[in-house]
Protein backbone atom coordinates (compact mmCIF):
# COMPACT_ATOMS: atom_id res chain seq x y z
CA UNK A 1 0.00 0.00 0.00
CA UNK A 2 2.46 2.67 -1.18
CA UNK A 3 -0.33 5.17 -0.59
CA UNK A 4 -0.48 5.24 3.21
CA UNK A 5 2.31 6.68 5.56
CA UNK A 6 4.15 3.97 7.49
CA UNK A 7 3.95 6.04 11.09
CA UNK A 8 6.83 3.99 12.35
CA UNK A 9 8.87 4.54 9.28
CA UNK A 10 8.17 8.23 8.90
CA UNK A 11 9.01 8.35 12.84
CA UNK A 12 11.89 6.54 12.78
CA UNK A 13 13.30 8.32 10.20
CA UNK A 14 13.18 11.82 11.84
CA UNK A 15 14.47 10.12 15.09
CA UNK A 16 17.23 9.12 13.68
CA UNK A 17 17.73 10.71 10.08
CA UNK A 18 19.39 8.68 7.74
CA UNK A 19 22.51 9.76 6.29
CA UNK A 20 23.91 9.33 2.79
CA UNK A 21 26.73 6.74 3.01
CA UNK A 22 28.82 8.68 -0.10
CA UNK A 23 28.78 12.25 0.77
CA UNK A 24 26.74 12.50 4.35
CA UNK A 25 23.88 14.57 3.43
CA UNK A 26 20.79 13.10 5.24
CA UNK A 27 18.50 11.14 3.00
CA UNK A 28 15.05 8.80 3.45
CA UNK A 29 16.09 5.37 4.18
CA UNK A 30 13.82 3.90 1.59
CA UNK A 31 16.51 5.78 -1.54
CA UNK A 32 19.94 4.34 0.28
CA UNK A 33 21.79 7.06 -1.17
CA UNK A 34 20.71 10.89 -1.88
CA UNK A 35 19.40 12.17 -4.76
CA UNK A 36 22.58 13.49 -6.50
CA UNK A 37 24.54 10.93 -5.48
CA UNK A 38 22.35 8.11 -6.98
CA UNK A 39 22.34 10.72 -10.08
CA UNK A 40 26.07 9.81 -10.42
CA UNK A 41 25.66 6.28 -10.62
CA UNK A 42 25.80 4.74 -14.01
CA UNK A 43 22.53 2.48 -15.38
CA UNK A 44 22.82 -0.44 -17.19
CA UNK A 45 19.39 0.27 -18.68
CA UNK A 46 20.85 -1.13 -22.40
CA UNK A 47 21.71 -4.82 -21.72
CA UNK A 48 21.31 -8.38 -22.73
CA UNK A 49 18.05 -9.54 -21.05
CA UNK A 50 19.74 -12.99 -20.36
CA UNK A 51 23.02 -12.41 -18.95
CA UNK A 52 22.99 -8.33 -18.40
CA UNK A 53 25.74 -7.12 -20.27
CA UNK A 54 25.40 -4.21 -22.10
CA UNK A 55 24.23 -4.57 -25.18
CA UNK A 56 22.61 -1.99 -28.29
CA UNK A 57 19.15 -1.24 -28.09
CA UNK A 58 18.63 -4.12 -25.05
CA UNK A 59 19.03 -7.30 -27.80
CA UNK A 60 19.90 -9.98 -26.43
CA UNK A 61 23.88 -10.49 -27.09
CA UNK A 62 25.91 -12.85 -29.55
CA UNK A 63 27.50 -15.02 -26.85
CA UNK A 64 23.80 -16.07 -25.01
CA UNK A 65 22.59 -16.15 -28.81
CA UNK A 66 24.95 -18.94 -29.41
CA UNK A 67 26.07 -20.57 -26.18
CA UNK A 68 23.37 -22.85 -24.02
CA UNK A 69 23.19 -20.71 -20.80
CA UNK A 70 21.55 -22.12 -17.52
CA UNK A 71 20.18 -18.46 -17.13
CA UNK A 72 16.69 -17.29 -18.04
CA UNK A 73 17.29 -13.78 -17.36
CA UNK A 74 19.27 -11.14 -15.28
CA UNK A 75 18.63 -8.23 -13.45
CA UNK A 76 21.45 -6.04 -12.80
CA UNK A 77 20.64 -2.54 -12.79
CA UNK A 78 24.10 -0.36 -12.41
CA UNK A 79 27.57 -0.63 -14.03
CA UNK A 80 30.54 -1.29 -12.01
CA UNK A 81 31.74 2.33 -12.09
CA UNK A 82 32.67 4.83 -9.61
CA UNK A 83 30.71 5.68 -7.24
CA UNK A 84 29.06 2.11 -6.68
CA UNK A 85 32.56 0.82 -7.45
CA UNK A 86 34.28 2.67 -3.99
CA UNK A 87 30.66 1.85 -1.89
CA UNK A 88 30.89 -1.81 -2.48
CA UNK A 89 34.13 -1.57 -1.97
CA UNK A 90 34.04 -0.35 1.62
CA UNK A 91 31.39 -3.19 2.12
CA UNK A 92 33.20 -5.48 0.92
CA UNK A 93 36.59 -5.19 1.96
CA UNK A 94 36.22 -2.40 5.01
CA UNK A 95 33.21 -4.50 6.45
CA UNK A 96 30.94 -1.51 6.17
CA UNK A 97 27.85 -4.03 6.93
CA UNK A 98 25.30 -1.69 7.12
CA UNK A 99 26.07 -0.57 3.11
CA UNK A 100 24.34 -4.21 2.44
CA UNK A 101 20.95 -2.10 3.53
CA UNK A 102 21.99 0.34 0.95
CA UNK A 103 23.22 -1.81 -1.88
CA UNK A 104 19.97 -3.92 -1.35
CA UNK A 105 17.92 -0.74 -1.45
CA UNK A 106 19.16 0.70 -4.44
CA UNK A 107 19.20 -2.67 -6.62
CA UNK A 108 14.98 -2.77 -5.46
CA UNK A 109 14.80 0.47 -6.60
CA UNK A 110 16.69 0.13 -9.41
CA UNK A 111 15.17 -2.84 -10.95
CA UNK A 112 11.01 -1.73 -11.16
CA UNK A 113 10.84 -4.74 -13.11
CA UNK A 114 11.61 -7.12 -10.64
CA UNK A 115 9.28 -10.45 -11.29
CA UNK A 116 10.04 -11.36 -7.45
CA UNK A 117 6.08 -12.76 -7.12
CA UNK A 118 7.38 -15.80 -9.61
CA UNK A 119 10.55 -16.58 -7.47
CA UNK A 120 10.37 -18.97 -4.72
CA UNK A 121 13.86 -18.59 -3.45
CA UNK A 122 16.99 -16.42 -3.17
CA UNK A 123 20.34 -18.67 -3.47
CA UNK A 124 23.18 -15.81 -2.71
CA UNK A 125 26.42 -17.03 -4.25
CA UNK A 126 28.39 -19.09 -1.91
CA UNK A 127 31.93 -18.18 -0.82
CA UNK A 128 34.68 -21.29 0.16
CA UNK A 129 34.87 -21.52 3.96
CA UNK A 130 38.45 -20.03 3.79
CA UNK A 131 36.87 -16.88 2.50
CA UNK A 132 34.68 -16.37 4.84
CA UNK A 133 37.31 -16.73 7.36
CA UNK A 134 39.49 -14.47 5.62
CA UNK A 135 36.62 -11.98 5.03
CA UNK A 136 34.86 -12.23 7.73
CA UNK A 137 31.99 -12.59 6.14
CA UNK A 138 29.44 -13.17 2.86
CA UNK A 139 29.13 -9.99 0.75
CA UNK A 140 26.04 -11.80 -0.94
CA UNK A 141 24.60 -13.41 1.85
CA UNK A 142 23.79 -9.97 3.66
CA UNK A 143 23.05 -8.38 0.79
CA UNK A 144 20.25 -11.79 0.03
CA UNK A 145 19.21 -11.25 3.32
CA UNK A 146 17.80 -7.46 2.53
CA UNK A 147 16.54 -8.21 -0.51
CA UNK A 148 14.88 -11.21 1.22
CA UNK A 149 13.28 -9.53 3.53
CA UNK A 150 12.36 -6.66 1.86
CA UNK A 151 10.55 -8.38 -0.83
CA UNK A 152 9.00 -11.27 1.27
CA UNK A 153 11.18 -14.36 -0.20
CA UNK A 154 13.19 -16.79 1.50
CA UNK A 155 16.80 -17.00 1.58
CA UNK A 156 18.76 -19.88 1.72
CA UNK A 157 22.52 -20.54 2.28
CA UNK A 158 22.44 -24.48 2.32
CA UNK A 159 21.41 -25.00 -1.42
CA UNK A 160 24.91 -25.28 -2.92
CA UNK A 161 28.08 -25.56 -1.25
CA UNK A 162 31.49 -23.68 -2.39
CA UNK A 163 33.48 -26.98 -2.34
CA UNK A 164 36.59 -25.56 -4.37
CA UNK A 165 38.15 -22.56 -2.94
CA UNK A 166 39.65 -20.71 -6.24
CA UNK A 167 41.25 -17.77 -6.93
CA UNK A 168 39.82 -14.86 -7.23
CA UNK A 169 38.00 -14.08 -10.03
CA UNK A 170 39.03 -10.65 -10.56
CA UNK A 171 42.72 -11.08 -10.27
CA UNK A 172 42.40 -13.53 -13.63
CA UNK A 173 41.66 -12.76 -17.35
CA UNK A 174 38.79 -13.53 -18.24
CA UNK A 175 39.44 -16.51 -20.86
CA UNK A 176 40.84 -18.21 -17.43
CA UNK A 177 37.35 -17.36 -15.56
CA UNK A 178 35.38 -19.96 -16.85
CA UNK A 179 37.80 -22.28 -16.24
CA UNK A 180 38.62 -21.58 -12.91
CA UNK A 181 35.19 -21.71 -11.85
CA UNK A 182 34.14 -25.03 -13.03
CA UNK A 183 33.04 -27.85 -10.45
CA UNK A 184 33.72 -24.97 -7.55
CA UNK A 185 29.89 -25.65 -6.78
CA UNK A 186 28.02 -28.67 -6.02
CA UNK A 187 24.02 -28.86 -4.51
CA UNK A 188 24.00 -31.45 -2.04
CA UNK A 189 20.33 -32.20 -2.09
CA UNK A 190 17.84 -32.34 -4.72
CA UNK A 191 15.74 -29.00 -4.59
CA UNK A 192 11.60 -28.80 -4.96
CA UNK A 193 11.36 -25.05 -6.28
CA UNK A 194 10.72 -24.06 -9.51
CA UNK A 195 12.04 -21.14 -9.62
CA UNK A 196 15.47 -19.73 -7.93
CA UNK A 197 16.92 -16.09 -7.89
CA UNK A 198 20.81 -16.21 -7.68
CA UNK A 199 22.31 -12.93 -5.82
CA UNK A 200 25.29 -11.21 -6.28
CA UNK A 201 27.00 -7.91 -5.48
CA UNK A 202 28.80 -7.75 -8.79
CA UNK A 203 28.80 -9.76 -11.87
CA UNK A 204 31.98 -9.37 -13.88
CA UNK A 205 32.46 -12.58 -16.90
CA UNK A 206 29.27 -14.26 -15.47
CA UNK A 207 31.20 -17.61 -15.13
CA UNK A 208 30.37 -17.66 -11.52
CA UNK A 209 26.74 -17.37 -11.75
CA UNK A 210 26.29 -19.75 -14.72
CA UNK A 211 28.11 -22.32 -12.87
CA UNK A 212 25.97 -22.16 -9.98
CA UNK A 213 23.10 -21.93 -12.37
CA UNK A 214 24.15 -25.26 -13.79
CA UNK A 215 24.67 -26.89 -10.23
CA UNK A 216 20.93 -25.32 -9.28
CA UNK A 217 19.11 -27.02 -12.55
CA UNK A 218 21.08 -30.55 -12.05
CA UNK A 219 19.16 -30.47 -8.84
CA UNK A 220 15.86 -29.86 -10.44
CA UNK A 221 15.38 -26.27 -10.10
CA UNK A 222 13.25 -25.08 -13.83
CA UNK A 223 14.20 -21.64 -13.53
CA UNK A 224 17.60 -19.63 -12.41
CA UNK A 225 17.55 -15.99 -12.60
CA UNK A 226 20.81 -13.61 -11.36
CA UNK A 227 19.77 -10.63 -9.53
CA UNK A 228 22.95 -8.70 -8.47
CA UNK A 229 23.72 -4.79 -8.19
CA UNK A 230 26.78 -4.46 -10.68
CA UNK A 231 27.80 -5.63 -13.90
CA UNK A 232 31.92 -5.12 -14.77
ZN1 LIG B 1 24.93 11.56 -1.18
ZN1 LIG C 1 23.92 -12.12 -22.98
Amino acid sequence: MPYLINPFTTLGNWIYPSICPRCRLAVNKEEGLCKGCRQDLSLNDSSCPRCSIPSTGGLICGRCLNAQSPLSESKIPFLYRPPLVKLIHRYKYRKELPLARTLGRLFINGTPTLDHTATDLLVPVPLHPSRIRERGFNQSVELARYIGKQLDLPVTTRAVKRIRATPPQAALPLVKRRFNIRGAFCCPEPLSVKSVAIIDDVVTSGATVEALGECLKKSGVETVKVWALARA
